[in-house]
């Protein structure tokens, strides 16, 4: 039986395109055909991976525009953003084929021969992406897994499949083998779990909900599979009384309500000290309210809609009736998944907004007495992925940023992911690290041989 799915543009509703649905049957060929190409991509010389890795990144610079207009008809994303993440995409891919001639052993000092050790590929990998950020997530694992002279298998999310088909058909242009790189759309519980199951697929690299990644874990632990979980967060920006307040707060919208707030790095807790509480808001307030929430098409578009109407409601229900809503922005009427940017203030210690992640453009806000509150407040939940520290006190933000359980901080600024860094979470926000040049750790088996030199 063929199964098909309907591709929806969240900014209109309208159906944009039908995709073929996997079944079990087709995933297991899939998986079958990367086993086989996987062990000629590996034997290539790393110079020739290499190559045909520049060559996947200069397609996939020819084709940035074409990407990043379907990502915004697809995703919803702003047209700025979504060039980004294509430029993204070609910068990972440009980054890590620097990498095959540089997966470097050692060479130990040991009585009677010679002991080296070699980074051997781990086989098939199963990437796994969400559909928050289709293109950057897809490339965070396919790029470093290929460079490693993996094969990838990667499901992209049921809602959001047309960047990485392209990616797929770009890829194979650029020269990459058939069968090194496939694309294969279908549902979580069929493709997806078959990743899991399979033996030939010898790592998942998952990036979606912390429900998910726990099931993801446990399924692999049958077979003591490598995988990689990028997971949610519920991150916090901390303003000091003694920081820049009128950049840190025209730069707060933004930390929180990008990509509609469907960003696992969002800052969506707001701690302000209270000496500054109310001025930080008198700032707040405008740059909220002038955020601009419009077709995701249009140049000066901060925001888009979200992805879907049940992701709405969802949302929704996080700002019930008598919510205590300080000031809000606005939002287009009319046809489209629209949320206005939402901020919460006084938001009550343990209550859902500012337990759970949202991911949606709501901001929940919380007063601290001092250094060490803001810390307690901060690690008062079961993520760790992002967050910031706005204060002029060099002494005290390192301190307050080796006090977060977290694994990406910024001081004085909200960015949270190079491709060139490391990137991941603490505590239920994942496990392992994905981009910079540790990454490649998690693609590849470390194997120590020794030979001997003795007559
Ligand atoms: P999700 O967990 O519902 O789905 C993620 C992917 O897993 C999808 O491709 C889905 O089809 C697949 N899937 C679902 N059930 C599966 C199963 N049983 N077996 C195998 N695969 C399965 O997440 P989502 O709603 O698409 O994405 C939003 C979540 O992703 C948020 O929690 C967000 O914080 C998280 N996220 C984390 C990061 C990070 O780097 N830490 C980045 C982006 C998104």
């Amino acid at each position: 039986m063929t199964t098909t799915t309907d591709v929806v543009n969240p900014a209109t509703e309208e159906v944009i395109e039908q995709v073929h649905l996997l079944g079990p049957e087709e995933v297991d060929s899939a998986i079958e055909r990367a086993a086989a190409a996987q062990r000629g991509w590996a034997r290539l010389a790393p110079g020739e991976r290499a190559r045909l890795l520049r060559r996947a990144a200069e397609a996939v610079d020819g084709a940035a525009e074409e990407l990043a207009r379907l990502e915004v008809s697809n995703a919803g994303h702003t047209i700025s953003n979504a060039r980004f993440e294509a430029g993204n995409v070609r910068d990972v891919l440009a980054y890590y084929s620097g990498a095959p001639e540089r997966l470097f052993g050692r060479q130990i000092p040991v009585a009677g021969g010679i002991d080296v050790t070699f980074r051997e590929p781990l086989g098939v990998v199963g990437v796994i992406v969400p559909w928050n950020f289709p293109m950057p997530i897809a490339s965070w694992g396919f790029a470093p897994a290929l460079a490693a002279g993996n094969a990838v298998v990667l499901k992209p999310a049921e809602l959001t499949p047309l960047t990485a088909i392209r990616i797929g058909e770009l890829l194979l242009e650029a020269g990459i083998p058939e069968g090194v790189f496939q694309v294969l759309p279908g549902k979580g519980s069929i493709v997806g779990w078959r990743f899991v199951t399979h033996p030939l697929v010898r790592k998942i690299c998952f990036t979606g909900s912390t429900d998910v990644g726990k099931k993801i874990m446990a399924g692999c632990a049958d077979q003591v599979k490598r995988v990689t979980l990028e997971l949610g967060g519920k991150s916090a920006n901390v303003v000091f009384a003694d920081a820049d307040l009128e950049r840190a707060a025209a730069s707060a919208p933004a930390a929180v309500f990008d990509n509609a707030g469907q960003d696992c790095c969002a800052r969506s807790r707001l701690l302000i000290e209270a000496s500054v509480h109310d001025r930080f808001l008198e700032l707040l307030e405008p740059a909220v309210r002038s955020f601009r929430v419009l077709d995701p098409a249009d140049e000066s578009s901060q925001m888009g809609p979200l992805i879907s109407a049940q992701h709405r409601a969802a949302v929704a229900a996080f700002v019930p009736e008598g919510a205590p809503v300080a000031f809000a922005g606005t939002a287009p009427s009319g046809p489209g998944y629209w949320f206005p940017p939402t901020v919460l203030a006084p938001v009550a210690p343990g209550s859902a907004a500012l337990s759970e992640e949202i991911f949606g453009p709501v901001l929940s806000v919380v007063p601290f007495e001092d250094e060490a509150d803001a810390i307690r407040i901060a690690n008062d939940t079961n993520y760790g992925l992002s967050g910031s520290i706005w204060t002029r006190d060099v002494g005290k933000a390192l301190r307050v940023a080796r006090a977060i359980d977290t694994g990406a901080l910024s001081v004085n600024s909200h960015s949270s992911v190079r491709y060139w860094t490391p990137f991941g979470g603490f505590k239920q926000s994942g496990l392992g690290r994905e981009l910079g040049p540790d990454a490649l750790d998690g693609f590849t088996e470390l194997k120590n041989v020794f030979i001997a030199t003795d007559d």
